[in-house]
């Protein structure tokens, strides 16, 4: 149950440190981004002439005055001019009046820096070629892991570390890989261990355990024998055994042999990946992607919150207990991309520590693509957590006592996808992977797993050089300037409750209060329809599901629905003009929830749940749009806008325009 409203203590609508945050649904900042363009343009040229000053000029400035050097001139002005008008059909996602997918206007101090970085056109695959940018990435990666609470200091361990990808669909499948390595390098470590002839460790590990307890040592355990191992090496056999040993290991692991050959030596069961069934396709896509077979993803249940029910997480493992399935591990999403929704990655922690005692060991990783950034809100500028009783005075509902249990939870995660081009309000392409820990990188690379210190003992413990990034990471060449552009934004606003913070909580206002207002038009709209919510907003998403009053067949309110959303749909075929709102849709599969929970959204709709196979169709806001609670006119606000068009709109659909979905 929703409980009763608190006032907030200021909602910060009228704050302006917003302001010159954003270019501005009219371009009301046209001269202050025209400027930082201006000098950053100036500025990259200077660069240029400063390099050799003495080189003489390769262009002459004669070329201009030939009619070849013209017409590329020419062509190119024509070009550029059919790009600005072939863009002018893109989606508005600035205005106010937008509010469907996962986007908005863009930070203008993450603009700028990309455009400026551009310029330099750095690439992040190394140091040798991304220059500057690298350690910005590298920086960047340790501001979100800071942002989660969890260590990130790079002079001692354990220390996080995270880098940029191309967006939450390969920080996930990087997660996949990352754990597929340290679930399973345990076993290639003691297959090596026996190949070479040892049989206990320095540290007293026996070598020759049972398969199923390699299969089921935490993340930490796991690393931990693996550098006990080549130390061991290192000790008794020299630089020279600790080579040939990790020369052993390399070659048994799992990412070496296949996933059949090594399932077999080894007598394992295929190993599975537990998600929520409110989990991003992505998830699907790694798995297949990785070899591991989308059938060893398995859904757990979600609850009437379309949040991942713990319960049912509990039947899941002791399944796959039952069974000897390797669990790699467990993925919890904070920020479902169609509900917004945050599942309860406490409890997710807790199962994985209880269970890591019991023999059944898992990672935990936390796909946040949408909602990672919401964390800022929680952390104080000292870096502690916000108590939730200091946030709660600044919002109506938020955050509740699950909401902010999860978000305190994320210290102890294994790893996290994060999207600086979601709500980071970044240019694309910007996502980004952050594990708790640097070690791992180790894993992942084909190079020498140790360096030599001084005195020329090999140290098998020291920290990845992470600046070689292209050798840890799935991608190879990759843009530094959007490392530049995470890096400038997280300067101008930092990754805590009275930086970031401010922009995250602006969403959080306008969603809390869209969320009031539709429970009035509720009431208004009861004579020719029932609106719902069906999922109570966790952030900044809200669903509304809409049934004309008198219907109870599910296929006839999914075509009043379509209808419903051909009044707010984008298409490049259409002006953009001719809708005054841009809105998204969602439809829930019957297979993605309980019956239980199936029969219950029906019953709010006034929907019969005959043989449940209609899934049900919904609208979708995304409310992260800076201005949705600035005046749209003298009487209302964007969000008052919002509303009294899908009044009118339900209402048109309901009298004249019934046509269109009644059969
Ligand atoms: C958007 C999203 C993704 C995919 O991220 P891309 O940046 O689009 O690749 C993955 N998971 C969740 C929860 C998301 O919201």
């Amino acid at each position: 149950m929703v409980p009763p409203p608190r006032t907030p203590r200021d909602t910060m609508s009228d704050d302006r440190t917003l302001d010159a945050a954003f270019l501005g649904p009219l371009g009301e900042n046209a001269d202050l981004l025209e400027r930082l363009v201006v000098d950053a343009l100036r500025d990259h040229t200077y660069w240029r002439r400063n390099f050799h000053p003495e080189d003489a000029p390769t262009i002459p400035a004669t070329a201009a005055l030939d009619p070849a050097y013209q017409d590329v001139v020419a062509r190119t002005s024509h070009a550029l001019h059919r790009l600005a008008a072939d863009l002018k059909r893109s989606v508005p996602w600035f205005s106010p009046r937008y509010v469907g997918h996962m986007a908005s206007d863009l930070l203008l101090p993450g603009l700028v820096a990309r455009i400026l970085a551009t310029l330099y056109n750095p690439n992040n695959v190394s140091e040798d070629a991304g220059g500057p940018a690298v350690g910005m990435e590298l920086a960047v990666g340790r501001q979100l892991a800071a942002m989660f609470g969890m260590a990130h200091d790079p002079s001692r361990d354990p220390c996080a570390w995270g880098h940029l990808t191309s967006g939450g669909t390969i920080a996930n499948v990087e997660g996949l890989w990352n754990l597929r390595a340290v679930r399973m390098i345990p076993l290639a470590v003691d297959a090596a261990l026996a190949e070479q002839g040892y049989t206990v460790l320095d540290d007293g590990t026996p070598v020759g355990r049972a398969a199923g307890s390699l299969a089921n040592l935490s993340i930490e355990d796991a690393l931990a024998f693996r550098v006990a191992a080549l130390r061991t090496a290192a000790s008794e056999r020299g630089a020279a055994g600790a080579a040939a040993l990790h020369r052993s290991i390399e070659a048994a692991r799992i990412e070496a042999m296949g996933h059949r050959t090594f399932l077999e030596r080894f007598g394992l069961h295929d190993p599975v990946v537990v998600a929520p069934a409110s989990a991003h396709y992505s998830w699907s896509k790694a798995m297949k992607l990785l070899g591991l077979g989308a059938a060893q993803l398995v859904p757990v249940h979600v609850d009437a919150h379309m949040r991942l029910d713990p319960g049912d997480l509990e039947v899941v493992l002791d399944r796959l207990a039952a069974d000897a399935r390797p669990v790699l591990g467990v993925i919890g999403v904070l920020g479902t991309t169609e509900f917004g929704t945050l599942d309860p990655i406490d409890a997710l922690v807790r199962a994985r520590d209880q269970r890591a005692g019991l023999g059944q060991a898992f990672g935990v990783h936390v796909d946040a693509a949408w909602g990672g950034y919401l964390a800022s809100l929680f952390r104080a500028p000292d870096g502690t957590l916000v108590p939730r009783d200091a946030l709660s005075e600044r919002f109506r509902y938020f955050p509740s006592a699950a909401v902010y249990d999860a978000f305190a939870a994320l210290a102890h995660v294994d790893a996290i996808t994060v999207d600086p081009h979601k709500l980071g309000f970044i240019p694309y392409p910007a996502g980004a992977f952050v594990t708790r820990h640097r070690q791992l990188a180790h894993l992942l690379t084909e190079s020498a797993p140790y360096v030599f210190d001084e005195h020329g003992t090999p140290d098998v413990a020291a920290p990845p050089d992470l600046t070689a990034l292209g050798r840890y990471i799935l991608e190879g060449s990759k843009p530094g300037a959007a490392a530049a552009s995470v890096h400038v934004t997280h300067e101008v606003m930092p990754l805590h409750v009275d930086g970031f913070g401010r922009l995250i909580a602006r969403t959080i206002h306008a969603c809390e209060s869209f969320f009031d207002r539709v429970r009035s038009l509720a009431i208004q709209l009861a004579p020719v329809a029932t609106l719902t919510v069906p999922f109570e907003p966790d952030s900044n998403v809200v669903c509304l599901g809409v049934n004309p009053v008198g219907n109870a067949d599910p296929a006839t309110m999914n075509r009043f629905m379509r209808a419903l959303f051909a009044t707010m749909s984008f298409t490049p075929r259409e002006p953009l003009q001719v809708h005054d709102f841009i809105g998204s849709f969602t439809s829930i599969a019957p297979s993605r929830l309980t019956p239980d929970n199936r029969a219950r959204l029906c019953a709010e709709l006034g929907l019969h749940d005959d043989d449940g196979t209609e899934a049900v169709f919904l609208l979708r806001h995304t409310l992260m749009n800076p201005w949705l609670l600035r005046p749209m006119d003298s009487e209302r606000d964007w969000v008052d806008g919002y509303l009294s068009f899908l009044q009118t709109a339900v209402e048109r659909l309901c009298s004249t325009d019934r046509a269109r979905w009644s059969a």
